[in-house]
């Protein structure tokens, strides 16, 4: 018996990066993978070869969590296909780093509208199926910055905080139906998204982390299954920090 035998997982944003190996995780522990992402890099198809291989259905949709209708449809053609949605991970977010002083309307309204309000979008369209099944897990890819705040991620980190009031307001709403809403906070973690930070930037963040190394998409992806298995039914509105000890 693994973790997540035969359910069905819906994860956002899970072309590469962290959401990737969240699908890997998850495919190892028994669930069948739903994936919607903006468009899939061509080492895509090798890995859902291997999740096929482990005996599961994997789906990817060209989905754009931000356009309400599209959202609509495509979880709405999910559930026709897969009867159902036990897990949903809303992990798919951008980044627009700037300063206060230099920061465009565009980069505010773009990085809310992707990592809080495509959240939303899919969240509300999800939980019906959730509601109607009374059991769901639903876990939400916030940050450390989104608690503590950085300078130069005003947008990023207000988006991310916002994630976590909606983590535990959903939380309190859907708790009734036997639905845990949770949110992970990532700290450092090695991907495409920090490759493009400086040295200096690398530095700063490794004096701040006392286990002295930056995470890996595994380690936050061991956590998201914990929070999407059964070894998790009794914790709902809370907020896991993945980070080496950033903060405490
Ligand atoms: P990546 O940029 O590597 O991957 C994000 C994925 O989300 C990409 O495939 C991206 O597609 C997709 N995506 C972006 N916008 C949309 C959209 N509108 N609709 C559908 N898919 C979209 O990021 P990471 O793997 O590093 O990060 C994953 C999550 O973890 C994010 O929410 C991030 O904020 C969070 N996080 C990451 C940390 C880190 O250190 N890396 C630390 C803390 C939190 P496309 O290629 O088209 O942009």
């Amino acid at each position: 018996m693994s973790l997540l035998d035969n359910t069905v997982a819906l994860i956002t944003g899970a072309a590469r990066g962290i959401g990737r190996a969240i699908a890997d995780e998850f495919a190892r522990e028994g669930a069948n993978l739903v994936i919607f992402d903006r468009a899939f890099p061509e080492d895509f198809e090798a890995a859902a070869a291997e999740w096929r291989a482990l005996g599961r259905t994997v789906i990817a949709r060209q989905v754009d969590i931000t356009d309400a209708a599209n959202v609509e449809k495509n979880v709405e053609e999910t559930i026709a296909e897969c009867g159902r949605i036990d897990i949903l991970v809303n992990n798919a977010g951008i980044t627009r780093d700037k300063l206060l002083m230099r920061m465009a309307d565009e980069d505010w309204d773009m990085v809310m509208t992707v990592n809080l309000k495509g959240s939303f979008l899919m969240t509300r369209a999800v939980s019906k199926a959730m509601m109607r099944q009374r059991a769901g897990k639903i876990i939400n890819i916030s940050s450390v910055v989104g608690v503590m705040g950085n300078a130069g991620q005003s947008n990023y980190s207000a988006s991310k905080a916002g994630l976590i009031g909606f983590t535990k307001s959903i939380a309190k709403e859907l708790a009734g139906r036997n639905i845990t809403v949770n949110a992970i906070a990532p700290g450092y973690i090695e991907t495409e998204m920090t490759a493009v930070l400086s040295e200096e930037q690398r530095a700063a963040f490794m004096g701040v982390i006392p286990l002295k190394r930056g995470g890996t998409p595994a380690d936050v992806a061991r956590a998201a299954a914990f929070l999407a298995s059964k070894n998790s039914d009794y914790i709902t509105g809370q907020v896991l920090c993945v980070d080496g000890g950033m903060i405490m």
